[in-house]
């Protein structure tokens, strides 16, 4: 008889509002909050079952466009993350070939899509690291030791030192300059 007394102060787990519970197991306030957690929850497995299968379509979708020389300018968005519009333009402008089988159906060449965005990413690297000189003893030359080496006269070695920027370092009376860069300059010629 006393247990039917018994009130404890709880949360309800599905309509968040407090309650007096009877036992420490109960967690909802009704049966109505108790049947709606359930559907929910079902709802919840539903919709992440949905979303691994769009997650398997896709990767097998990505597979297959692997094996095609030509793309769809959808496709490619979703192959290369480029906008409609980005891929529209670079048709526009000739930088990518593309074939157009009727409204709607142009079709983009995925190799030079995808040669074309390594490219850049080349680009960017090599502008992001450059070439420290390195003002070593033993690596560097002096303008006169330039001149002997390469049989110029000291003014085409400075002008050519600057009309190319390469970096100098001055020690007393001489001018050091680093060896692999003069060398590249000379080489090249
Ligand atoms: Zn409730």
């Amino acid at each position: 008889m006393g247990f039917s007394n018994l009130k404890i102060p709880k949360l309800c787990e599905f309509c968040q509002k407090p309650f007096e519970a009877k036992t420490v197991a109960t967690r909802f306030c009704s049966k109505y909050c108790s049947e709606k957690l359930g559907k929910r929850q079902k709802q919840l497995a539903k919709e992440i079952e949905a979303k691994k299968t769009l997650l398997e379509n896709s990767v097998s979708k990505i597979a297959e466009l692997q094996t095609r020389p030509y793309i769809s300018v959808s496709e490619a968005e979703m192959l290369f993350g480029i906008s409609k519009n980005t891929i529209h333009r670079l048709i526009k402008s000739k930088k990518i070939p593309a074939i157009n089988l009727g409204e709607r159906l142009t079709r983009v060449s995925k190799i030079d899509i995808e040669q074309m965005f390594t490219a850049v990413e080349i680009t960017a690297k090599s502008e992001e690291i450059p070439e420290k000189p390195n003002f070593e003893v033993g690596n560097c030359y002096t303008i006169s030791e330039i001149s002997s080496k390469f049989y110029a006269d000291p003014g085409t070695v400075t002008n050519l030192i600057k009309r190319n920027k390469i970096p100098t370092k001055k020690v007393g009376s001489f001018v050091y300059v680093p060896k692999n860069l003069i060398d590249k300059i000379f080489d090249g010629k």
